[in-house]
Order: structure tokens, then C-alpha cells, then sequence
């Protein structure tokens, strides 16, 4: 029998912490405007990212501690080049967490059946436009029928269901919202958009440029019959049922609609700083804790488990981006692991 959780990660506003985000590189192989420039370039030295082993250390930890489902994402995680070993291991600790991946689905083709043979459950792709020439120009890379290639893999591997992500961007392609719905229905792909959020590399982002939800509601409504779905728990996404449902569209509109209240995620960058919010001024290091060779496992494991708590008792009721005083975190989303 697989024993309970030793602990619950609670903070002081008392939401239990269920969800952790794990970056596993901060590198990528395409350059979403809305994420970061064309030339960009800035990554992580590679001897600061956290070797597999570490990763597993932080993970059997944390679910000690009470995470359940384990979201892997980055930069391009794919990019890892041993991810699916990544997947076989977390499916082989104890109490395997639920496993998805966040992906722009590049090297999905190749990794879906692997990936699910591992232990994978599920995939979000990260999917802008329908059209070649726009998906060039938003991400700098000649890349959609890779996109494609593997959203297909994915289906036929069993990943389901598979979400798509889409940011839309004013001028750009914000005149897709209907089309994009429609192929996602007519696909079985369960679609949400995200609302541009201040957490890129070259600090693009302005409140007056931004697709809101409201916005987006409008440009569905246009085509679609959308009634809210009446259960939310902590998914960021709000769901609204489309033509009746039992399809489903969703928005996550972190700007003009925080969820704060019902968060339940932590984050692990890919060099081992443990994050308890995106939008958070401050990280815990845990490499330091993993590679200081004078304690041993145990104590490795303790002050681990320490810093997640100590981390969560610091974490804010909110991300604060409609405060006069926020300032963007200096890493940006593809450095954090969005
Ligand atoms: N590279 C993978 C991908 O694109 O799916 C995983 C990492 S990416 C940072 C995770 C998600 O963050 C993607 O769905 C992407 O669209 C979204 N994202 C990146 N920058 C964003 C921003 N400034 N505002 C809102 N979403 C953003
Ligand atoms: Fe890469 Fe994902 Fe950022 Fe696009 S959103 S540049 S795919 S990390």
C-alpha cells in the first residue's frame, strides 16, 4: 500500500500546495514575441542546472510533502535531452505524481510515444496561430508543421486530452479567436487562452496592448454560444461551455482577473530555485542545499522540506500586477517555467 503524504504544503492564507511546475531548461527552440526577442540569447550556465538525480531529490521531497501532480515545462522542455528518462523516473517514485508536460510540441512527433510510454499523462501545446506564415512571424522559427506532426503523435501516443495554449496578440492575431475555437473543436483539442502577462525577456509587454478576457469573450460570443461553467477549484483556467457543451473553451486571465486566492502551485526553475509564485521578487535555493557536500541525504531531504515550507509562509495573497508598485520579476516566464 502506498503510504499517505508525510505533510501539507499550506500557507498562511491557508491554500494547500498541490501543483509544482518544474522547469527543466530555460533554452528554447522558438522565439514567441510575446516571450522573448528574436535574438535572445541569455541562458543559464548549464553547470547551474540541476542534474537529473537533484531534480529527483527535490521531487520525492516535495511529494513527502504533499504534491500530486508534477507539471514539466520551461523554456522548451523537450529540449532536454533526456526527458523521457526524466518521466520514467518520476513515474517510478513512490507515490508517482500525475505527470504532464508544457510544450510548443517541436520535438513532440518523435517523444509523444516514448513520452507516454514513461508514464506521461498529458500534453498542453503551445499554439498561437492556424496560419504557416503568421506562426513564422510570431516565433522567428519556420516551425508549424512541426507543431502539427506533433499534436497528431500525441493523440495517436493516447496524451489526452490535449490542451492548447494561445496568446493572442493585438494586430497579430487576435482576429483568430473564432477559427482557432472552431479547429480545437473540430480536432477534439480543449483550447484556452492566456491573457499576455508582464513576465517576458524583452520587457514588450504594456497593459494597453493586451488581449483581455473580456475582449476575447466578445470575439467568441461573436461565434459561439458561451455559458460559464459553475465549477472552477484552483485551474486557473475559467471554462465556458461552448454551444451547450459538453465542449468546453477556457480563459486564463491572470491580468484583469487574478485567481490568487485559489493558487495551488510551486515552482522549480531548472537551476534549482524554488519559486512560490510567478510573479515572485524571491527564490529559495535549493542547488545550494543539493550540492553542499557536507550534509548527507537526510539532511539534504530536511532542509529541502524546510525551504518549501518557509517559502510558501512568505508567499503573498496575491501576484500584485494591477498594483502602482509592481515591478516585473527580473527572470523572465522562459527562465522560470511558465
Ligand atoms: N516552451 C513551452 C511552451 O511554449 O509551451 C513551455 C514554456 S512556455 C514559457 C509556457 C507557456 O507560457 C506557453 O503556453 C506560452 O504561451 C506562455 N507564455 C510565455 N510567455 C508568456 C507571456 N508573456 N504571457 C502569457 N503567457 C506566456
Ligand atoms: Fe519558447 Fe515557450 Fe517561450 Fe515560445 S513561449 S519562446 S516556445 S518558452
Amino acid at each position: 500500500m502506498t503510504q499517505a503524504p508525510t505533510s501539507t504544503l499550506v500557507d498562511t492564507y491557508g491554500r494547500v500546495h498541490r501543483d509544482l511546475r518544474v522547469s527543466l531548461t530555460d533554452r528554447c527552440s522558438l522565439r514567441c514575441t510575446y516571450c522573448m526577442p528574436a535574438d535572445f540569447a541569455d541562458w543559464l550556465p548549464s553547470a547551474e542546472l540541476l542534474t537529473t538525480d537533484e531534480l529527483m531529490t527535490v521531487l520525492a521531497t516535495a511529494i513527502d510533502e504533499g504534491i500530486d501532480e508534477v507539471r514539466l515545462t520551461g523554456g522548451e522542455p523537450l529540449l532536454r535531452p533526456d526527458v523521457v528518462d526524466v518521466v520514467e523516473r518520476i513515474h517510478q517514485l513512490p507515490r508517482p505524481p500525475r505527470t504532464s508536460i508544457t510544450t510548443n510540441a517541436l520535438r513532440l512527433a518523435g517523444l509523444a510515444g516514448p513520452l507516454r510510454d514513461a508514464g506521461l499523462e498529458r500534453v498542453n501545446v503551445s499554439l498561437d496561430t492556424l496560419d504557416r506564415d503568421r506562426f513564422k512571424q510570431m516565433t522567428h522559427r519556420d516551425r508549424f508543421d512541426d507543431v502539427l506532426a506533433g499534436l497528431a503523435a500525441a493523440r495517436v501516443a493516447g496524451l489526452a486530452p490535449i490542451k492548447i495554449n494561445a496568446v493572442l496578440m493585438p494586430g497579430i492575431n487576435d482576429d483568430e479567436a473564432a477559427s482557432m475555437l472552431q479547429r480545437a473543436l473540430d480536432e477534439g483539442w480543449r483550447l484556452r487562452f492566456i491573457e499576455q502577462m508582464p513576465l517576458d525577456a524583452g520587457g514588450i509587454w504594456h497593459r494597453d496592448k493586451m488581449v483581455t478576457a473580456e475582449q476575447i469573450l466578445e470575439k467568441l460570443s461573436a461565434a459561439f454560444d458561451l455559458s460559464p461553467v459553475p465549477v472552477r477549484g484552483s485551474a486557473p483556467a475559467e471554462e465556458f461551455f461552448v454551444n451547450g457543451g459538453p465542449e468546453t473553451v477556457g480563459i486564463i486571465a491572470s491580468v484583469t482577473r487574478p485567481f490568487c486566492g485559489n493558487c495551488d502551485r510551486v515552482r522549480l526553475t531548472a537551476d534549482g530555485q524554488l519559486r512560490n509564485c510567478l510573479f515572485a521578487r524571491e527564490e529559495s535555493d535549493l542547488r545550494s542545499v543539493l550540492r553542499d557536500e557536507t550534509l548527507s541525504d537526510a539532511e539534504v531531504a530536511a532542509e529541502i522540506r524546510r525551504r518549501l515550507h518557509a517559502s510558501l509562509a512568505a508567499k503573498q495573497p496575491g501576484h500584485g500586477i494591477n498594483d502602482p508598485s509592481f515591478i516585473q520579476p527580473q527572470r523572465p516566464m522562459s527562465a522560470i517555467g511558465g
